[in-house]
């Protein structure tokens, strides 16, 4: 096939704009002009009429097993008031009896109102106490549970929390467990719960269930997805029964845990147990993830600066690993080629992650080992000035969440770090201005937000600072354009960072990233061409066709002549 008269931004250096290009064997067999295209070429023609054509994009931070998970919790209504939230659930409590809903999974409360302090598990029994009972908060990293809950975990004053300062339980003075988690503490605790109840969530990790949702981000535009923490290996056993169905239209890329220096050589044979490295596999696990700090909304990030909210981590927030333990990581990794993805938002975890990379290189180079591990930090919220050209000197990758640029979070980490810091939170700009690689990322949790996995979606939020659905208090914040304005990321650099550099992150740049000959044919026709659709509209700009391996997977290209 053959598509012309169309704007193709390649993402390709060597040669950045074209008009035409073929399509032979699911492959780019030429990209260049009109003028230039080899003649007889017995291919059909297709008319693009002037659309806008980009390469295929690629979501670098995800979790589509999750949101596929999702389904059967409970959304509750967004408000601050604690009285209409404590309504709603004893409500469905009374309209859902035990016996239909053995354990009711609520999102989102608000961590303004309801913190540690408040969220407490007695204050949920008031509404419902006869079963188990979650609630999460907005960020996915704090969770609120009823009495009956941490009884059916089994955990008590005596269990101790599982990475002391930060996956843990809130306690009284007693080191009895008020019902507040930080960092999802409990989650090692759940099998027995089910054990005990004779039940297991509706949606387990099946094909069925997580097609939708990897179908939902290939009719954005998306080709490749890197899954930044598979959370059993079924998910990567329904990602391979897609593949063989010829169901799966992207390229998935997925992530195993792990806690501290002693766990990392199992999940190291983990990666290598799970991944399937044939030539034709669209399959891929070759990362490991650590979860360096916690959210600057909780408090639970990891600064170099004291916090202004007192709590038992510490005023410098808790880290996961010191320099280092997180060093010796790397040189496992890079002895392994497996490579390591770490959640980051505190100033002091990305200083930390940095000396870390610093000092794991120059020792592999003074051993005459070879330096070939990649190392993305994800999130990175909060950097200290000192440390922005960092990034490009180390060859870490940055990659940002791009539909958080607004006011997703609201103000919530400002009780913690005080408006000055929170002004100077999501600012990427000088990072990339050093030129490092950045990447961008959807991180939708659940159903509720998958909407907002939409490239440009996320590109109108990181170019303007207004999240449309989010907005920031107007009568502080002129338009609710998050400060500081000069943090806008250009649309260049965002559609850069979703396709060339994300295939790099992803080491699938040999078939992905770019429209050049010999790559993948993916490639996303544009409903309207972004650099010149209105900043504040650009989440309007949508595909009218995705193809991917050379075939249509969404939408619908023109009829050939
Ligand atoms: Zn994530």
């Amino acid at each position: 096939m053959i598509l012309t008269n169309a704007v193709i931004l390649t993402s390709d250096d060597q040669s950045p704009v074209a008009d035409t290009l073929v399509i032979r064997d699911g492959r780019f067999d030429w990209v260049g002009r009109a003028s230039d295209l080899p003649r007889n070429l017995d291919l059909p023609v297709v008319d693009l009429d002037g659309r806008t054509v980009i390469p295929g994009l690629i979501d670098a931070h995800s979790h589509p097993a999750l949101v596929a998970m999702s389904g059967w919790h409970v959304q509750l209504p967004e408000t601050q008031s604690v009285d209409e939230l404590i309504d709603f659930i004893r409500d469905y409590g009374t309209a859902h009896p035990k016996e239909d809903a053995p354990y009711v999974y609520f999102e989102y409360f608000p961590t303004a109102v309801l913190g540690e302090g408040g969220a407490t598990k007695e204050l949920l029994d008031s509404a419902i106490s006869d079963r188990p009972v979650l609630v999460q908060d907005a960020g996915g990293h704090a969770s609120w549970v009823n009495t009956q809950m941490l009884e059916l975990l089994g955990v008590d004053d005596t269990t101790p929390d599982p990475v002391p300062g930060l996956e843990r339980f809130a306690r009284d003075a007693d080191g009895r467990p008020t019902g507040y988690i930080f960092e999802n503490a409990h989650v090692r605790f759940l099998s027995r719960m089910y054990e005990i109840l004779g039940w297991t969530p509706p949606e387990q990790p099946t094909p069925e269930i997580i097609r939708p949702v990897l179908d939902f981000l290939g009719s954005t535009g998306v080709v490749a997805v890197f899954d930044a923490l598979i959370e059993t290996p079924e998910v990567v056993a329904a990602m391979r029964e897609l593949e063989s169905r010829g169901d799966l239209h992207l390229h998935y890329e997925g992530a195993v845990r792990f806690r501290t220096l002693g766990d990392l050589p199992e999940a190291l044979a983990t990666v290598s147990a799970l991944d399937d490295d044939s030539a034709s596999s669209r399959v891929r696990v070759r990362t490991v993830k650590l979860f360096l700090d916690g959210t600057n909304e909780l408090g639970s990030g990891a600064v170099l600066d004291p916090l202004l909210s007192e709590d038992n981590a510490g005023p410098l927030g808790a880290i996961q690993m010191e320099l280092d333990d997180l060093a010796e990581c790397m040189r496992l990794c890079n002895g392994a080629a497996v490579d390591l993805h770490i959640h980051m938002v505190g100033d002091r975890a990305f200083r930390t992650a940095c000396d870390a990379v610093e000092r794991a290189r120059s020792r592999a180079e003074a051993e005459g080992d070879k330096w070939s591990l990649q190392v993305t930090f994800a999130h990175c919220e909060l950097v200290d000035p000192a440390d922005l050209a960092r990034p490009a000197e180390l060859g870490i990758i940055i990659n940002w969440t791009n539909h958080w640029s607004g006011g997703y979070f609201g103000e919530e980490a400002a009780h913690h770090l005080g408006a000055h810091r929170w002004e100077r939170m999501y600012d990427f700009s000088a990072i990339a201005d050093a030129g490092a690689r950045l990447t961008f990322s959807s991180d939708v949790v659940s159903a509720a937000e998958l909407h907002r996995a939409a490239p440009f979606f996320g590109m109108q939020i990181a170019v303007t600072r207004i999240d449309p659905e989010v907005p920031l208090d107007p009568e502080r914040f002129a338009e609710s354009r998050r400060p500081a304005a000069t943090a806008s990321l250009s649309l260049a650099q965002l559609i850069r960072g979703y396709t060339i550099d994300a295939a790099v992150q992803l080491r699938i740049e040999k078939d992905y990233g770019s429209v050049s000959p010999g790559k993948l044919a993916n490639l996303v026709v544009l409903s309207a061409d972004p650099f010149s659709t209105p900043a504040h509209e650009l989440a309007t700009v949508h595909p009218t066709a995705v193809v991917f391996a050379g075939a249509v997977v969404s939408g619908s290209l023109p009829s050939p002549r």
